[in-house]
């Protein structure tokens, strides 16, 4: 009687086995494989963001920082490779290093290579990145170096132990909503509390929480990745951190055992999570997002066929008009440490008889999942007008994520440069179009005009590419 009962059971798991084995079923999956590692520096090294900081690391930390892979396949076998990291950008060195280390370890091209930043402003300051705001002597410079070296090969490591352990998967896609970025320009920080409880935030924001999550043949959650774009800044801490990004990935790998959880960053140049500046608030923010995850996981899946398309594109940005000797004697001399220091080496510089590049090469990335799920990242920290911008051109199936690949500056749109052109008391303009050029230590003081042009071009010719 007992081995009657289970008979039925038998040729069931017999045929799922047969089915799951055959090899046409094998093909028609996406495959997925995770990896992570955790950064978090062991010295006291400055941490990155916040020029008013005044000393480095305690030491100590609120949460581990990690660097994050996922691999994916789609039936055709092309492939691609996300890491996702709490840093607060990645500096051109280190992209190049690790795409190039990767294209030669493991064969995938830069256009299948994605790194993000989840730009969390309690990470440690990396190679070649913010030197003119921090007074940074010798020894703090070779911990820099060291630790930016080890990152990378952490980097290029768990790129190649996720794409070691690819297995079939299925991939769903998914879009939720959260409400705590607020547009810092058009909000005066100690106002915001008021103008929330009265309605009257302003400026354009973008809410979205871009869903993509990757599911085991036996329907546990393998991997989540999740966006926002909104400054990952509640936190100004001397501890190391991942802030409400970290929080969050903390509450989804708790909530799911076993899951991989995975941040990146949207095109929040000018978002700031306010209020802030307490940890229960960073937390706060955290579950929100988490719970806004949660909603897209519970919702009726929206399965991706198994197709991957990868585009990528470096578009030419020009910088606007060039240092003069005359201009940085007089900055050599300002009330800014930031800016003497700015000034003080570009000074240097050209007063050695050489000159300063005058543009900048911008990383531009469109893939699509499925045949109709689109990604684009764009390098630097790009305003929200760029996000709001692309899904109306590219549809309501179009996620934007920023801090991609090489974080040089902000990227103000037309709009953003020309309200920074001029300072405007009581505002808080001036930073995203101009004075970030110098605290990211770039030589000139802002983008040439066309820098919302040439990205959305670039952005147009992959999307059409794609499309064809
Ligand atoms: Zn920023």
């Amino acid at each position: 009687m007992r081995i009657d009962r289970l008979k039925p059971i038998f040729f069931l798991t017999v045929c799922t086995l047969f089915l799951t084995a055959s090899p046409a079923r094998a093909k028609a999956t996406w495959k997925a494989g995770t990896a992570k590692a955790v950064i978090t520096p062991t010295e006291k090294m400055w941490l990155a963001g916040f020029a008013n900081r005044t000393n480095p690391a305690t030491g100590s930390k609120l949460m581990d920082l990690w660097v994050k892979a996922m691999a994916l396949e789609d039936a055709s076998g092309h492939r691609a490779v996300i890491l996702t990291a709490d840093l607060l950008g990645i500096p051109q060195s280190v992209y190049q290093h690790v795409s190039a280390a990767i294209e030669k370890k493991y064969a995938l091209q830069p256009d299948q290579i994605l790194l993000c930043a989840s730009h969390t402003h309690c990470g440690p300051v990396l190679r070649d990145a913010l030197y003119d705001i921090y007074p940074l002597d010798q020894t703090q410079r070779d911990l820099i170096e060291k630790y930016t070296t080890q990152l990378e090969s952490q980097m290029i490591d768990v790129a190649g132990a996720a794409i070691a352990n690819l297995e079939p998967v299925r991939i769903t896609a998914g879009q939720g909503t959260t409400a705590f970025a607020v547009n810092r320009r058009n909000n005066p920080e100690p106002k915001v509390s008021d103008l929330i409880e009265t309605g009257e935030l302003k400026g354009p924001v973008d809410h979205s929480v871009p869903v993509l999550a990757v599911y085991s043949p036996d329907g546990k959650l393998k991997s989540v990745l999740f966006g926002y774009a909104c400054h990952n800044t509640t936190l100004q801490l001397s501890e190391w951190s991942g802030d409400y990004a970290g929080f969050a990935q903390i509450a989804l790998e708790k909530n799911h055992p076993g899951t991989q959880a995975m941040f990146f960053m949207g095109c929040g140049g000018d978002q700031n999570p306010l209020p802030r500046h307490e940890v229960y608030i960073s937390q706060r923010y955290g579950h929100m997002l988490a719970s806004a995850v949660e909603e897209v996981l519970l919702a009726p899946p929206h399965n991706l066929p198994p197709e991957l398309v990868t585009k990528m594109k470096m578009v030419t940005l020009p910088f606007g008009k060039p240092l003069t000797v005359d201009e940085l004697q007089t900055l050599k001399n300002d009330s800014q440490a930031p800016t003497r220091r700015w000034a003080t080496r570009w000074l240097d510089f050209l007063q050695s008889g050489k000159t300063t590049v005058r543009d900048y090469p911008f990383p531009i990335q469109a893939w699509q999942f499925g045949g109709q799920q689109l990604l684009l990242t764009l390098g630097g920290e790009p305003v929200v007008d760029y996000a709001n911008k692309f899904k109306q051109s590219f549809g309501p199936q179009t996620w934007v994520a920023g801090y991609c690949n090489d974080v040089m500056t902000y990227i103000p749109s037309l709009r953003v440069l020309r309200e920074d052109a001029v300072t405007k008391p009581g505002a808080r303009w001036g930073y995203e179009g101009s004075y970030c050029f110098v605290v990211y230590g770039l030589p000139a003081k802002r983008w040439g005009e066309n820098v919302e042009d040439l990205i959305t071009g670039g952005a147009k010719e992959l999307v059409g590419e794609i499309q064809k």
